[in-house]
């Protein structure tokens, strides 16, 4: 049977499925993840087409031209839940936190750590990656989900 894993928002008005296996977050340190989590990104990536978005009017997209994403949030409660970029239209990031259940998920890698504030630490014994591209993931030769 194939694996459906739900989400939502904290008010409920916007809801998401993903049809796909999934298992590892990723924490991306950058400024841009920074201002919008109000702390660093935790993120999933799944292929686009696994991720059924039930969309309402409060289901709403904000593009950054800084970081060529499209960010999907509720403007009801302002929870911050997806991450699409122009870049890699094939793969869209979700955040871990919106899910229903927390079940088998691991932190696997850092990003953008040259842009972390000094008022925390990350545990040291995971990758530290640059930047979160397809480009950069082809070039290292890393698997996709
Ligand atoms: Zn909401
Ligand atoms: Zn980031």
């Amino acid at each position: 049977m194939k694996n459906i894993r739900t989400g939502s928002c904290n008010c409920g008005s916007v809801t998401y499925e993903v049809h796909c296996e999934f298992d590892s977050v990723l924490n991306c340190h950058c400024g841009a993840c920074l201002h919008r989590h109000g702390h660093f990104g935790a993120y999933v990536r799944v292929p686009f087409e696994a991720m059924v978005i039930n969309e309402t009017p409060h289901m709403k997209w904000w593009h950054s031209a800084s970081t060529s994403e499209d960010h999907g949030f509720c403007d009801t409660c302002g929870a911050a839940l997806f991450a699409h970029a122009e870049y890699e239209r094939e793969v869209i990031y979700f955040t871990p936190g919106t899910l229903d259940n927390y079940d088998n998920l691991t932190t696997t890698s850092h990003y953008c750590l040259d842009e972390k504030p000094s008022y925390y630490e990350v545990q040291n014994d995971l990758p530290h990656l640059d930047y979160i591209t397809e480009k950069n993931r082809r070039d290292r030769g890393e698997q996709g989900c």
